[in-house]
């Protein structure tokens, strides 16, 4: 895959992109990362990106020029066409299912903007998707593109160490994922559920599948409404809103 980021602050990108996960993505030759500054493709003496807005009001707007020409440069000749992804408050919220599809994508720009806003043009005619990373405002769109990358990059075939490890992660199935417990078995009193240590394998299975239909019935109920359960699993699902309205009639 590769993956440029357009941004007037390519210098955010450098610890980001060569550390962890993402770093090791790269040296393996698993994913091309490429921050560009989008100034260089100004198309004036003083290489502006922004100018004041058409009608007034405060704040400065990103003009639509060096954003065009930073993309088309990027475009590849022939093949496939990059998806060209705007970071902005206003866009689709960012979920793992935008992750997963983002990452059978060979090739994606990210735009990261900044000041008041874009040109309204940018938008229409340039981007192929708008994304928020949730309902807050930041001063730019490099923190939310990083973000985006790490998410993207880690289901990427071979990046992580165990294959099954994404696949289980909180929102790949639909739930949240289950408790996760170490060495000591017992640490200050606090013991490690017993069929953790049993080495009964389909047990531990068990008891992590009904852990994670748990945690998501406490923390995020609305998710349940889209997960496949089985027969069984719902029956226990059931029993246990039951027992939750008989301890809390709340
Ligand atoms: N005036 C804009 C508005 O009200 O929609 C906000 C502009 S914000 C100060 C500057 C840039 O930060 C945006 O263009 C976008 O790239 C980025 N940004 C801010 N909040 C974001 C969010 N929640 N998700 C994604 N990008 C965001």
């Amino acid at each position: 895959m590769r993956i440029d980021v357009l941004t007037l602050f390519p210098e955010m990108f450098e610890g980001v992109f060569g550390a962890s996960i993402l770093g090791k993505a790269r040296d393996k030759g698993i994913v091309g990362l490429n921050a560009v500054n989008f100034r260089d493709y100004a198309n004036n003496k003083h290489n502006t990106v922004d100018d004041y807005p058409y009608g007034g009001g405060g704040g400065m707007v990103l003009k639509p020029e060096p954003l065009f020409a930073a993309v088309e440069a990027l475009m590849p000749e022939g093949g496939e066409k990059p998806r060209v992804i705007l970071l902005c408050p206003q866009g689709d919220p960012y979920t793992q299912k935008k992750a997963e599809e983002l990452s059978a994508q060979e090739h994606l720009i990210f735009v990261c903007g900044h000041y008041e806003g874009y040109d309204e043009r940018i938008r229409q005619h340039l981007v192929t998707d708008e994304i928020s990373l949730g309902d807050y405002v930041l001063t730019g769109g490099e923190l939310p593109a990083m973000v985006m990358i790490d998410s993207i990059v880690r289901l990427l075939p071979g990046v992580l160490g165990n294959e099954t490890s994404a696949v289980t992660d909180s929102f790949s199935t639909g739930l949240l994922e289950h408790p996760h417990y170490t060495r000591p078995a017992v640490f200050r009193g606090w013991e490690v559920p017993e069929v953790l240590l049993s080495g009964h394998h389909a047990n531990v299975e068990v008891w992590r599948r009904r852990q994670s239909i748990l945690r998501t019935l406490e923390r995020r109920p609305e998710l349940l409404e889209n997960v496949e359960l089985t027969k069984k699993e719902r029956l226990w699902l059931e029993e246990q809103m039951k027992l939750r309205q008989q301890q809390d009639p709340q």
